[in-house]
This record gives structure tokens, sequence and C-alpha cells, in this order.
């Protein structure tokens, strides 16, 4: 007898998950609360300039991982991009990551690599052995002078915390480097779908197997019409929050028009704390390969995720993890729900590897199948043990 599956959330996670179990023959239904599929990456052409807009904020895909970029190869052509970020800070405007012409223009100087790397070690606090905040990572790796200019307002504008409260790993998402590449991811692979996300996304769910219902919240009498769940919203909203809330950041977008050009640039991040954005993006940027003669930006304001906004980013302060600890240990009693992506597992993860985890929990599914023709004895623990 085929299995019936519903995968709560049409994001890349359940799309892909959908996508292998239809491939092997079983029938799927995604469900999505909001009018179209890809979730916090959907795209879509803005009205009145008919640039591709990144509706949830600025999406870049970037990857080291050979089977996540031959996947998504195959739903959509991807542009050649390479996101080059810059970022304003006390009135002069600087080359992100920080590379060597970051420091050479933050410093005034002409240094080589040699040269900017003992700069950077005289500014250090080398005596950080092992950073554990998100600060002390800062000063370890560039000091006070570079972490003031540009990582403490934009973090705290960002996350709404001090960045000693923050985990180092946040940080650790920036290379810093001592030469001129400018290129602010280190991913071997990196484009952009030329038709947008969405595009992409609706392509890995054309299949006849699966079928898609938008606009449809999940409820829990459908529980019973299912053999397993896979879920990709917010873990604590599984539970009804019976535990409490986990703490997300949510983004508004103040969005405006222009003519032409208004910024030079896809991302321009602000480095002040005075300044209430964290930064704008200039949408027809992302599309370097189109012309318009018109221009869409967004200003990104960050804030606390209230109920009835949309959770972007997990916050993981030590009052957060050891709720979600409890919520972990409620999850593992689900035997019949998977827990997967971003929200489901309450980690920060990229598109790239929300696309490699759900093609792993797919293994694991075909597996179990094969092996035991029934649901009843598998359990994808994919997400949860990551998180704890
Ligand atoms: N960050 C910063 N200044 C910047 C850019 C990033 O302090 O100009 C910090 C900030 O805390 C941010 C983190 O580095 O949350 C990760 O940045 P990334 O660009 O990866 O964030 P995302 O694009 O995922 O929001």
């Amino acid at each position: 007898m085929m299995k019936k599956f519903l995968l709560v959330g049409a994001g890349f996670s359940n799309a892909v998950i959908a996508r292998e179990l239809a491939e092997q023959g079983y029938q799927v239904t995604v469900i999505d609360q909001r009018y179209h599929v890809a979730g916090n990456c959907h795209t879509e052409r803005d009205t009145e300039t008919d640039i591709m807009v990144h509706v949830y904020g600025p999406h870049i895909f970037h990857t080291d991982n050979e089977r996540v970029w031959h996947y998504v190869n195959q739903f959509g052509e991807f542009m050649p991009f390479v996101n080059r970020v810059k970022t304003i800070s006390q009135g002069a405007v600087y080359s992100l990551p920080i590379n060597l012409h970051t420091i050479n223009q933050f410093f005034g100087k002409t240094c080589s690599p040699k040269e900017a790397k003992a700069l950077i070690e005289s500014q250090a606090d080398m005596s950080i052995t092992d950073p554990q905040t998100f600060e002390e990572q800062a000063m370890r790796f560039v000091g006070k002078d570079l972490y003031k200019a540009f990582f403490y307002g934009y973090t705290k504008k960002q996350w709404g915390v001090e960045p000693k409260e923050l985990p180092a790993s946040i940080l650790k998402r920036l290379p810093v480097r001592f030469n001129y590449n400018d290129n602010y991811f280190a991913h071997k692979y990196q484009g952009m779908p030329k038709e947008g996300y969405t595009a992409i996304v609706e392509n890995i769910l054309n299949h006849k197997n699966i079928e898609v219902r938008l606009n449809t919240p999940f409820d829990t009498s459908m529980k019973s019409d299912f053999d397993h769940i896979f879920w990709s919203g917010p873990l604590d909203a599984y539970f009804d929050f019976e535990l409490g809330r986990l703490g997300y950041r949510t983004l508004d977008f103040e969005a405006f028009h222009d003519e032409g050009d208004f910024q030079g640039n896809a991302v321009i991040n602000y480095g002040d704390e005075e300044v209430p954005y964290t930064r704008i993006s200039e949408h027809k940027h992302f599309a370097p390969w189109e012309e318009h003669e018109k221009t869409i930006c967004y200003r990104e304001f960050s804030r606390a995720c209230g109920e009835n906004d949309i959770p972007y980013y997990p916050i993981r302060l030590v009052k957060d993890k050891a709720l979600l600890q409890q919520y972990v240990e409620k999850a593992q009693q689900e035997t019949k729900v998977t827990f997967v992506g971003r929200l489901g597992t309450y980690r920060y993860l990229d598109m790239d590897v929300t696309i490699k985890e759900a093609l792993e929990v797919a293994d694991t599914v075909k597996a179990q199948l094969k092996e035991h023709q029934a649901l009843q004895p598998f359990y994808v623990s994919m997400g949860v043990g990551g998180i704890v």
C-alpha cells in the first residue's frame, strides 16, 4: 500500500523531499499557508518595474556541495552571480567581507598581504584562544576598531542584543581575507536563478505524484489523514507553543522606487548603530543580465518576531537553547513527524545546506521504506540531532 505523506511548508526542504518521494511512486501532498511556494526564498516580479524582487530579502545561492549544485541546476538555469557587498560606516564606504582593500581603506595604508596580517595581529586580542561569543571572535580576528566600525552596530541592529551575548558561529559565516578577493562567499559555486527561486521550487514540485495546496494552513485534524508528516514550520509552532516561544528575528522591508541606479550595487550594509536599517538591497543588481530603466530597493529593518510576524532568524541565546532542548525532546517522541529546514530545526541554515539535508532525509526515508515497506519503524532524526 502506498504511504500518504503530508509536507507542511513549501520551501526548499519539503519541495526536495516531496520530489524524491514522488519519483519513487509515492503520492505526496504539500501545503503552505501562503499564496506562493518557496518560503522566504520567494521571488516575484515587481508590477511597476518588472524587476525580479527577493520578497523576503536577498538570497544568493552558493555551495561547495556537488550534489546540491547539480540538483538545483536540473530545475532551472542559474546565471553567474558574485555577491560583492559594500558597507557604509561613519560616512565612508568600504568593501566587505573584510579584505585587503577594506584594511587599506580603513587604516589609510597600502599594506601588502603580509603587512596587513601583521597590522591586524597588532589590533587583535591574541589572549583570546578559544572565542565563544561573537564579540570574542571579532576581537580575536579583526580587533576593536574594525569590530566597532563594521560588526558591532550592524549586529546589535540585526539581533537586538549585545554581540557578546551571541555565539561566535554567527560571525564565522564571514571570512577575513588578506588579499583583494571581495567575493562575499568562499564557495566553489555561486549563482542566481534566471527566473527566480520560486520558479525553481515550482519546477521541483511539478510532478504528477505531488499535490500542492496553497493558502492552506495546517490543521491538527490533518494528522489522522496521513501516515507521516514533514514539518518545515517553526518547531515550537508544531506544539502550539505549549512550552513557550522560541526567539526569532523578523524583518520589515521598506520598498521604494527610483529612476536608473540607486546605489550601484545589489547589497549595501549600514554599520552605524544610528542608522535604523541594516542594509539596502537593490533588486535589479541581483539580475545583472536584465535591463531595467527604473529600480526598486528594499530598506531592511530587523526586530523581535511577534506572534503574527514571519520568523526569519532563530536567535539561539542561552534561554532559547534551554527551551529548544525541551522541544527537541518532544520532537523526538513524535515518530510520525520529521522536522526539517531552518524553522523546523531552529538553525541558521543557508539554502544549500537545507537542500543537502533534505536530500539526506529523502535518502533515509527511501531506504527505510524499501527495507520495511512500512512507515511505522522509521524515525528520521535529521535536524533534531543537529540542533541539540
Ligand atoms: N554582520 C555584521 N556586519 C555586516 C554584515 C554581517 O556585523 O556588515 C554580522 C551580523 O551579525 C550578521 C552576521 O554577521 O547577522 C552574518 O552575516 P550574513 O551576511 O551572513 O547575514 P544574512 O545575509 O544571512 O542575514
